[in-house]
Order: C-alpha cells, then structure tokens, then sequence
C-alpha cells in the first residue's frame, strides 16, 4: 500500500511548529497536518503499532484529546479495543482518578474501573511526550485496573522536558525526537 513508504522524516516535515500557543514560550507541535494526509496519517499508525501484529494487544489506551485520534486508528489495525483516558469529569460510569502537577496547579485524568481487564495486554499511545506527568498518570490507571502495558508509543518526544523518566518501568518508543 501506499503509506508503506512514510518515513519519519516526512512526518516530522509535516509536523508544523507553532510558537507561542497556547501561551508565551510554549513551542506547540500541531499534528493536523500529518492527520489531513490520507498517506502520513496512514503512516502514522503503522509506524505506532510498530512491531504489534493483530492478536499481540487486548487493549489500546488513547489520553484526552489528541491522543484518541491515533490511539483508536491503532487499535483498529491491531484489531483490539479502544480505551480512553479522559479528563477528569467527563467519563459516565465509575471511574479511577489519578492527579498530577503541572508547573502551574495541577491536572486530574480518569479512567472507567472496567475498561480494561486483570492482564490484558496494553498499547498506551499519546500524540506527544512532553514533561511525562500525562501517561505516567495514565500507566498508574492501567496499572490500578490490572493491565500489563506492553508499550508507550508517542508520536512526538519532547527530549529537553525528560518525559522518559517518568516512565522508568515500560519500554517508551517515539517516533518523532525534537
Ligand atoms: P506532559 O504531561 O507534560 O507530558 O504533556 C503531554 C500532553 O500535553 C500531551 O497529551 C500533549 O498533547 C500535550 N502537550 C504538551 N506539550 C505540548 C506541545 N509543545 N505541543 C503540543 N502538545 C503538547
């Protein structure tokens, strides 16, 4: 198929750096580019699955909000569920709640109590990796449920903000590195 060819560098060229936003100094990564391309969205969601086959993976965790576009593409290909982490608040059922710090207050994220079962095997995937308070939060809600993470696969590592060493216990791929 076409999008076999996707490379990261082309990805990377199709992320679009936008300074600034949402406040001073934050370098923003928009990825909507790399979304409207049929070929590198495609792309984007082989090179996530990675080396996972249908079969290797139960469930896909995605993190609110951008999180969940790649994450459900990819539980499509590996033929597995979706499951999402959502901000606190926003999920129906019964749910575990996880805070962390941000540089200013402090964020809470929320996941059902059933969403994922006693060692079923997890894919976590999040648009980008930044100061690692979101999916470290994320594997600690997987972790509550039971679920063996398999993986942590972002899109995009922000490697000054050292994300990675909040996620000491799982391997952490990315396939984009600024
Ligand atoms: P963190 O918890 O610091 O790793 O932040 C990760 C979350 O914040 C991800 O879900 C991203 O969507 C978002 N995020 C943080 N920094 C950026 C950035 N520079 N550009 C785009 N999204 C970002």
């Amino acid at each position: 198929m076409s999008h076999a060819h996707v490379t990261q560098a082309e990805l990377s060229r199709a992320i679009r750096n936008i300074p600034d936003f949402p406040k001073p100094g934050i370098q923003f990564k928009d990825i909507t580019p790399v979304l409207a391309d049929a070929r590198l969205f495609a792309g984007s969601i082989e090179l996530l699955a990675g080396k996972y086959q249908p079969g290797d993976v139960d469930s896909v965790v995605g993190i609110d909000a951008r999180g969940f576009i790649f994450a459900a593409a990819v539980a499509l290909r590996l033929k597995a569920g979706f499951v999402p982490v959502r901000k606190k608040g926003k999920l129906p059922y019964q749910t575990h709640e996880e805070s962390y710090d941000l540089e200013y207050g402090s964020n809470t994220v929320a996941i059902h109590t059933d969403a994922v079962s006693k060692g079923a095997r997890v894919l976590l995937v999040d648009d980008l990796l930044a100061t690692g308070g979101t999916a470290a939060a994320a594997v600690s809600l997987i972790d509550k449920l039971g679920g063996k993470i398999l993986e942590i696969s972002f899109l995009i590592e922000l490697a000054a903000l050292s994300g990675r060493s909040k996620l000491k216990h799982h391997p952490v791929r990315s396939l984009i590195v600024y």
